[in-house]
């Protein structure tokens, strides 16, 4: 049997818990996660564990990142086999605040990145990434980390932390993680627990088509040309198409024509679930 793995709720806490760990002149790496722990989340404790002598994985289903038509309620929400795996991954350490630490009554600050969040996922659900800006600020004050790990999964959000992060000059080194797939294709996402049977069994045409996108894209295809064919695919599907893009993998601008180096990323409705994914291009081997 693993060991349990401690849990902390409060700023005071975590920061007693690391604070000793720095005496001993350990350094430390944090996984930020809502939770409903996959090995998507997994691997980047793998690769926290492999960059710096701690990890602490945070677990905090932020109100502030979801809409009002949104699924804040619905988020699974399993803390107890969370810590099984997240100890077992090797974690030291799990940060699970109440909504009451993180914000406080008359809480009133907010961190909002300009130009990378105005389109995307940004157009799609307003506040989306003041909410993700405004958590993973305090995170990061809050732990003090050498080092904090997300997933290439979420794309954009992870070129808006490493903006934020320049821009308020946290002194932190953001690293990204790649993309774990099942089998078929599909991007692990604590929302596929959504999917019904029939979803489950069209939602790796997600991948497959921006897949698609980035062959066509590396053959000499245009950028519009090859968006444009991959929505139609996922149309014809069945997913209701939030956008395909073909965009800087730095900057996340806009791309026409022929490209040498880009990012391909679609987000979808497929019934109730929202899904999200990317490739790069040139492809994966
Ligand atoms: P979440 O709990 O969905 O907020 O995700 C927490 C972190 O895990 C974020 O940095 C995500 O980008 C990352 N993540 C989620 N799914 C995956 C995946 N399939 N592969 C790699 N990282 C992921």
């Amino acid at each position: 049997m693993t060991r349990a793995i401690d849990i902390v709720r409060t700023v005071r806490d975590l920061r007693t818990r690391i604070a000793a760990w720095r005496k001993a002149g350990e350094t430390v790496a944090l996984v930020p996660t809502m939770g409903a722990i996959h090995a998507g989340h997994l691997s980047l404790v793998t690769l926290a564990k492999a960059q710096a002598d701690r990890v602490i994985t945070s677990l905090f289903v932020n109100p502030l990142q979801f809409g009002p038509r949104e699924d804040f309620h619905a988020y699974p929400r399993n803390e107890s086999h969370d810590a099984t795996v997240l100890a077992a991954a090797g974690s030291d350490l799990l940060y699970a605040p109440e909504a009451s630490e993180m914000y406080p009554p008359s809480f009133s600050t907010k961190v909002s990145v300009g130009d990378l969040t105005e389109d995307l996922c940004g157009a799609a659900r307003p506040n989306h990434f003041d909410g993700v800006a405004t958590v993973v600020t305090k995170l990061l004050l809050q732990c003090a980390p050498d080092k904090a790990i997300f997933g290439e999964k979420d794309y954009q959000q992870l070129l808006v932390i490493k903006r934020l992060v320049r821009d308020l000059n946290i002194e932190v080194e953001i690293l990204g993680g790649p993309i774990v797939r099942e089998d078929d294709g599909l991007a692990l996402s604590s929302r596929n627990a959504y999917l019904s049977p029939a979803e489950r069994k069209t939602a790796p045409v997600l991948y497959q088509t921006i897949r698609g996108v980035a062959a066509d894209l590396a053959q000499g295809t245009g950028a519009d040309a090859a968006a444009e064919a991959g929505r139609f695919k996922l149309e014809a599907a069945g997913f209701r198409v939030d956008y395909v893009a073909v965009r800087d993998p730095d900057t996340l601008a806009p791309l026409h024509g022929p490209v040498k180096a880009a990012r391909v990323l679609a987000a979808v409705h497929l019934g109730a679930t929202r899904l999200i994914d990317n490739v790069p291009v040139p492809p994966d081997a």
